[in-house]
């Protein structure tokens, strides 16, 4: 089996056992319990899509490793039409889900771990990339979601890894023994940690000599004895567990995609696991392939959601009569020129990728990172207008309950009606959408999601060459030629 089905994905998460905390109680399944479905049936979907016909082109591709079909998720992208495709297939979970569908980090883990590999053992003499290939199969073949884990919780913002005052602050070695190494540490804000099949952990940050120990990278099944998860909250999340449907606004797939605090505590990893180990020199690297990796898709997806929050306020507009306003088609126009920004952006640092040793491709730095640093902005700007469209009645609207009361549902309904032929509870349904997707959490993941703008700035300040910048415009200045004036 090469590639699994939407309720194939279900029945795996349930025979694994992970150690899951959420709101004080331990979740012995998350694909049944009500705060991880829409998680879960997110994720599915990239499952149930890769199978289907009018969307297998984008979300299924061949194994280089093996020539077998395999779901685009577990896929090294070996061309520029690979990159394009998996911001076309972001774009097309987005546009079905409204939500983050969360596989995308492991993959892009997984692309990272593997050009980087092929480098430390060029250089080192290690035999990491077989062991990388390896795991690939393995990943490939049962056809698993990682999740990748790359933010650690970092302390004092001050100070390295190694000068922390815990040294558990980063993920690190704790000790290195015949057959594997044994880690502890935490890392934060990890996607689809809960329901995943197991966890791509990579360093964070630049190393020096002194933070050798932290620079490990590892693979671990998400059941390992000492792998512990809690799980964070979000915005109207008990909405999910006290049996509201509509007030839920997206029931099937949630406001985000669910993320975990993933505790190691003394866990081992059997060398065949293990991808780097000391190799500081690599660690900042593979920390920039992840990040325009995963920069390079916020074009996709986040555009794929704004085509469905661009739809339900045209039809929240239509509900309320407000549809053929001059200034409401002027903000619809604005949101879909601001959506196609971000999309062009994706396709463009897609465009511009490049091979890299192993044979494989990344997006461009450079481009991708703008990329993230749009999505920072605009789609707080789109969620703006379409709370604009939308009115006050987004942070109002009475709850489904009261609307199901036998005293005052048919007052709400009344009154929650706008054009006389559609129905209140159609109107209700898109302020909820409307909500679930520009109220809360769904914005923060806009912000911080794949690295909070600094890091972006960071980086394009790193790839924007501005001597180069200079020397073009010293040149038709012609500075440095003949002075004019000679005192
Ligand atoms: Fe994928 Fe977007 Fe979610 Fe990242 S934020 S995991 S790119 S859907």
């Amino acid at each position: 089996m090469s590639m699994m089905t939407g309720e194939q994905y279900r029945k795996s998460l349930r025979r694994l056992k992970p150690e899951i905390y959420y709101m004080g109680e331990k979740i012995e399944s998350v694909a049944d319990h009500p705060a991880f479905v829409p998680h879960v049936n997110a994720a599915a979907l990239t499952y149930e899509m890769a199978l289907a016909p009018e969307f297998e082109e984008l979300l299924s591709t061949t194994s280089h490793l093996t020539g077998e079909k395999i779901n685009r998720y577990t896929h090294i992208h070996h061309s520029h039409d690979d990159l394009v495709k998996k911001v076309k297939m972001l774009r097309a979970l987005g546009q079905q889900t409204g939500s983050c569908f969360q596989r995308c980090v492991g993959h892009d883990g997984l692309n990272s771990v593997y050009s980087i590999t092929y480098e430390i053992d060029q250089k080192m003499g290690t035999d990491y990339h077989k062991r990388l290939v390896n795991l690939l199969k393995e990943v490939q073949s049962k056809d698993l979601m990682i999740s990748g884990a790359m933010t650690d919780v970092k302390g004092d913002r001050r100070l390295s890894p190694s000068q922390q005052k815990d040294p558990d602050l980063y993920v690190h070695m704790v000790e290195k023994q015949k057959d594997g190494i044994v880690v502890s540490g935490a890392k934060a804000h990890i996607t689809g940690a809960v329901n995943s099949h197991g966890h791509l952990v990579m360093p964070t940050a630049a190393m020096k000599a002194e933070d050798a120990g932290y620079a490990v990278c590892f693979y671990v099944p998400v059941d390992t004895p000492g792998v512990i998860h809690i799980f964070g909250r979000q915005t109207n999340d008990t909405r999910k567990c006290d049996g509201c449907f509509l007030d839920q606004g997206n029931v099937d797939y949630g406001i985000v995609g669910g993320e975990a605090l993933i505790v190691f505590d003394k866990v081992f990893v059997p060398w065949e696991r293990v991808f780097m180990c000391g190799e500081y020199e690599f660690a900042y690297e593979l920390v920039e392939r992840f990040a325009t990796a995963h920069r390079q898709n916020y074009g996709g997806c986040k555009t794929g959601m704004a085509d469905t929050l661009i739809g339900a306020s045209y039809a929240l507009a239509q509900a309320q009569g407000t549809d053929r306003a001059s200034h409401i088609r002027d903000k619809l126009v604005e949101m879909v020129h601001l959506t196609e920004t971000l999309y062009c952006c994706s396709i463009a640092c897609s465009c511009q990728g490049y091979a890299l040793p192993a044979g494989s491709y990344m997006a461009d730095p450079l481009l991708a990172n703008v990329t993230k640093l749009n999505v920072t902005r605009h789609v707080y700007e789109i969620a703006r207008l379409a709370q604009d469209i939308a009115g006050g009645i987004l942070a109002t609207a009475p709850s489904e309950m009261d609307w199901k009361d036998p005293r005052v549902g048919k007052y709400v309904d009344k009154y929650m009606k706008g054009v006389a032929d559609i129905p209140a509870e159609t109107r209700m349904r898109l302020i909820r959408l409307l909500e679930a997707m520009t109220c809360g959490t769904a914005l923060v993941e806009s912000m911080h999601g794949a690295g909070s703008p600094q890091a972006q700035r960071i980086m394009i300040e790193r790839q924007a060459n501005l001597e180069r910048k200079k020397r073009l415009a010293e040149k038709l200045a012609k500075i440095g030629e003949q002075p004019l004036l000679v005192c």
